[in-house]
């Protein structure tokens, strides 16, 4: 193999580096705009709905608890119950004791509990 043809190898092994390398950046980049885009996807609901935030784990309790957004039952609402805890400062929705995440305060579940006076 002469000089000529070993620079000629080097330089290939360099070219296909670089091109290796800026494939993985460019991926990953495209990687990083994708997750930012599904993060940033609106909610499309009212905002006490919006369980994106809530784990699975806590998601399963509120359904085996029964627990819906609008209350069946004019009289027994989250807002009367014994459990429920009104929105802090400036948020829109309350909380309920029982599980994690946003409850309306017009909703209910089978736990409705009367306010203890
Ligand atoms: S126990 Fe049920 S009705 Fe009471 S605040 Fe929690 S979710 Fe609402």
């Amino acid at each position: 193999m002469n000089n000529q043809q070993t620079t000629r190898r080097k330089f290939i092994a360099q070219v296909s580096s670089l091109a290796v390398g800026g494939n993985l950046i460019l991926n990953g980049c495209g990687q990083n705009t994708n997750q930012q885009t599904e993060q940033q996807t609106p909610f499309d609901g009212a905002p006490c709905d919006d369980t994106r935030a809530v784990s699975e784990a806590e998601l399963i309790k509120r359904t085996s608890f029964g627990y819906v957004s609008e209350s069946p039952l004019a009289d027994n609402q989250c807002s009367n119950c014994n459990l429920y805890l009104p929105p802090k400062e400036e948020q829109p929705c309350g909380e309920c004791i029982l599980f994690k995440g946003p409850v309306q305060a017009e909703g209910y579940c089978t736990y409705w509990a009367v306010k203890a006076s």
